[in-house]
């Protein structure tokens, strides 16, 4: 019955059936893991006198002046009506282009208001609705074009109405054990919540499962992981021949990972190591160390990035290592005659160190001899793909590079099955990007100072967390807005790129603003991933309350890689002191480790997860977790189920953690 097509729903006609297949919603069960965006708890009345400015509430009030229509401009009204509570506390309440709204309120008695709290005044609400009843929790899907919300709940509650028994994966003792309420009722309560304790209850048990199975699933990858080597490498002098070749000296805390890896290759059990540093740290470096050291002895070193850009700029720089035709470049775009090339040399041992993006995940790549895989920007791969690639080969050591710090405590649920290096130090004579909280009437200025630095041939990013302007979030300035504006106001050559971008046009850019062709490049995160512009200097982030702190680490990490001073500049007219404290303490440090820190405890674990970064996006539930604990308890439970896998209770969710890991992943070809 979840089985059931939307597309066969009575209502849903093929338009409305290829709006929600555009978001995924193909049928019921999709539904019904579609949860809610936003939850209004309007189950409390409130007395005006308890009002806090952007909230939302509800109210019990009576009118005390006739709403007043006025037109401002020609596309414009407002209602506007003084109201007062039991207490006689007034309330100043206005409604934009609902002029219909005039009409709609009671005279005389008592009614409820609910809605939002202006954003400077505490007695006034803004575009409240109008009720006699409190409705409860009032609940929100993300928007889809041409869809209702009132669609959506209609079918949430017919996917509801489905039996919902075979969605729960845990088992009944850890329910019972861990306090946790049943797969059928959280669900239920997550589209139809009665209160937000409640909501809390549901969340922490979606939240839990989500990191049971993510913990089996890793506990599953690494029965792959567990080789042993027949022979073990002998690195002696391997690293002092690596320095003389290298442009640059080692800084200390690279020499210090290269000694971690160099322990781990002498060893006959596989490596699986995660190696964590600030942007810019230099891991290349140490990663090119360990492919070096595999290949003099005798195996083949493969690194897959997750951008052809990436691997690109990789392969440029790892060439000079060894002779030539020993070192290889494979990518999804390349023709089939220089592709099929590649693979003969990978096969046949030729290449002996190979860069690639997705492509190298291909059938046709095959090793002769692969004895080392490095995984560049790992949270851009999942567990499955590291798995897959590091299977090409028989007990293969594997070294993953993640540039996004995360504290220790997260680190051992995420990654309890690799060892942490961590590179703690960025290479000398770099400067701290100077980074300044911009308000919107700087703005001007702002533009002056890009345009200067252009003039001395310094090149600028901007970021806008959107590509087109959105209904939904108005105040947000787009990729394409802002690209438009600066390309009519900057003398300046000023380009776009975003997510989508044409490929080819892409690479295009992206090359340009290599070569220093292109003096502002305003995009949206698709820059994120480590490309290295050393000429770069000014990173501009629009709206930067709307990412999270390491993010926001992570996208000024794109300037400051040279040695001319850098800037950052954060656009924000947040008035929420939380989001302002944020932004200043990124403002007032460079330290990764220390930002993700604050960001964990003053977000939780969940926003933390739940951000794109980590690559978690497979676990959506991970962003309900509202403390640590919850994946504490959870990371035990998953470790009580993997001692016990033959256990018939724990089938389901072995099976599930099994899906997972195999799914066919809908591998990019960028
Ligand atoms: P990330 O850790 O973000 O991947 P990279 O490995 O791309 O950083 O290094 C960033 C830049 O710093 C590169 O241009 C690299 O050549 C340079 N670099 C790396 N290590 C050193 C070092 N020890 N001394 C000087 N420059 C270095
Ligand atoms: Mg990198």
């Amino acid at each position: 019955m979840l089985d059931k097509k939307l597309s066969e729903i009575k209502g849903i006609g093929p338009s409305r059936a290829k709006a929600l297949g555009a978001q995924g919603l193909f049928s019921l069960r999709d539904i019904l893991y579609f949860y809610p965006k936003k939850y209004k708890d309007f189950s409390r009345v409130k007395q005006v006198s308890e009002l806090t400015c952007s909230t939302e509430a509800a109210v019990r009030v009576r009118a005390v002046t006739a709403p007043k229509l006025s037109y401002i401009k020609r596309n414009m009204n407002t209602v506007r009506m003084k109201a007062e509570d039991a207490t006689g506390a007034k309330l100043d309440v206005v409604w934009f282009n609902q002029s219909y709204i005039k009409n709609a309120i009671p005279q005389g008695g008592y009614f409820y208001l609910l809605g939002r709290v202006d954003a400077k005044n505490s007695n006034k609400m803004v575009n409240p609705s109008i009720t006699n009843t409190l409705p409860g929790i009032v609940t929100t899907y993300q928007s889809i074009k041409g869809i209702t919300n009132k669609l959506l709940v209609s079918l949430a509650e017919e996917a509801l109405g489905c039996p919902l028994e075979k969605e729960e994966i845990l088992p009944d003792e850890i329910l019972k054990k861990y306090s946790l309420i049943k797969k059928a009722d959280a669900l239920r309560i997550m589209h139809f919540p009665k209160s937000s304790d409640e909501l809390k209850q549901a969340k922490r048990r979606l939240a839990f499962e989500d990191t049971v199975l993510f913990r089996t699933m890793l506990f599953l990858a690494k029965s792959n992981m567990r080789g042993e080597r027949e022979n073990a490498f002998k690195t002696c002098g391997v690293k002092e021949e690596f320095k003389s070749k290298l442009k640059f000296s080692l800084t200390r805390a690279q020499e210090k990972v290269i000694d971690e890896i160099n322990a781990d290759l002498e060893k006959t059990t596989v490596m699986n190591r995660l190696v964590q540093g600030d942007v810019g740290s230099g891991k290349t470096a140490v990663a090119f160390y360990a492919m070096y050291a595999a290949t003099q002895n005798g195996t083949q070193a493969v690194m897959m990035a997750p951008t052809e850009i990436l691997a690109r700029q990789h392969y440029e720089r790892l060439k000079p290592f060894f002779d030539d035709g020993e070192c290889v470049i494979l990518t999804g775009s390349m023709k089939k005659k220089e592709r099929d090339e590649a693979f003969l040399k990978i096969r046949t041992g030729v290449a002996r160190a190979i860069v690639g993006t997705h492509a190298l995940l291909f059938k046709n790549a095959e090793f002769k001899n692969l004895g080392l895989v490095v995984v560049d920007e790992q949270h851009r791969f999942g567990v499955r793909q590291r798995a897959n690639l590091q299977n090409k080969g028989e007990a293969v050591h594997m070294l993953v590079m993640s540039a996004t710090p995360i504290p220790r405590t997260l680190a051992l649920i995420m990654y309890g099955d690799l060892d942490i290096s961590v590179i703690d130090e960025l290479p000398l004579g770099r400067k701290a990007v100077i980074t300044r909280i911009v308000k919107e009437h700087r703005r001007d200025d702002m533009y002056e100072f890009i345009e200067k630095r252009a003039k001395e041939g310094e090149q600028s990013f901007v970021v806008c967390p959107l590509i087109e302007s959105s209904e939904a979030l108005e105040n947000v300035i787009s990729a394409t807005e802002l690209y438009e504006e600066l390309y009519n106001k900057l003398d300046a050559r000023v380009e776009l790129l975003t997510g989508q971008t044409e490929p080819n046009r892409k690479e295009i850019i992206t090359q340009a603003f290599s070569r220093g062709e292109i003096d502002v490049l305003v995009s949206t995160t698709v820059i994120e991933v480590g490309v290295d512009v050393p000429n770069a200097t000014v990173m501009v982030i629009e709206s930067a309350d709307r990412f999270g702190l390491s993010q926001l680490h992570q996208l000024r990490g794109r300037v400051g890689r040279g040695s001319v001073q850098s800037y950052c500049f954060l656009l924000s007219e947040s008035k929420s002191q939380a989001s302002l404290d944020r932004l200043l303490m990124l403002a007032s440090t460079a330290d990764g480790f220390k930002i993700a820190e604050y960001d964990l405890e003053n977000r939780g674990p969940g926003e933390f997860l739940g951000a794109r970064q980590h690559g978690m996006d497979e676990f959506l539930s991970l962003s309900f977790a509202t403390d640590i604990n919850v994946l504490n308890e959870a990371a035990r439970a998953a470790g009580e189920i993997a001692s016990n896998p033959e256990k018939e209770e724990y089938k389901k969710l072995f099976v599930k953690a099994y899906e997972k890991l195999n799914e066919k992943s809908d591998i990019a070809m960028n």
